[in-house]
């Protein structure tokens, strides 16, 4: 089964997912793809708080609206947190030297990865958050043999 849902009752348990989510990353043990899906406040960056935080950043995680990127290299394993939302034109990402992200085993965590298509890396798994009555619906989908081994370890 490619697929996983899941509802989050209120913003920790989506922080929570997130740090769920560094298990099965970190059982995989090796880097991967994360697209993150949904509307402005559906709890992209709150997913993405949960999981850089229980790598052990203290600090605060911003949605980096402006920068694009935001990296995490001191983390293991190290985490590139994007946030496409302002981006002008996919090839900007070509320029920002993408693909060299994804070749050092690091997590690529990618809010709005609509807008950097064609260019952007497919996902190993795509996450996608709506609005439900109370708090969240998140819904899983592998696309990748990494993204079902990720999906395969959360349901452990
Ligand atoms: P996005 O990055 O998708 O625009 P944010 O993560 O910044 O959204 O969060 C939007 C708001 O939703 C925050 O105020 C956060 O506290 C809240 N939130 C996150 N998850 C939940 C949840 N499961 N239930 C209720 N509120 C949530
Ligand atoms: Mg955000």
């Amino acid at each position: 089964n490619s697929e996983l849902e899941v509802h989050l009752p209120d913003e920790s348990s989506t922080e929570q997912l997130g740090a769920l989510v560094v298990q099965a990353v970190r059982s995989i043990g090796d880097g991967c793809v994360l697209h993150l899906i949904g509307d402005l406040g559906a709890g992209k960056t709150t997913f993405s708080r949960g999981f850089i935080r229980s790598l052990g950043h203290a600090g605060a995680v911003k949605s980096p609206t402006y920068t694009l990127v935001e990296p995490y290299e001191e983390l293991q394993p190290p985490v590139y947190h994007f946030d496409l939302y302002r981006l002008g034109d996919p090839e900007e990402l070509e320029f920002m030297g993408i693909r060299d992200y994804l070749e050092t085993g690091a997590v690529c965590l990618i809010e709005w990865p609509e807008r950097g298509v064609g260019v952007l890396p497919q996902a190993d798994c795509a996450i996608s958050l709506t609005m439900a009555e109370p708090g969240r619906q998140a819904r899983l989908d592998a696309a990748t043999a990494t993204g079902q081994q990720l999906l395969d370890t959360l349901r452990k």
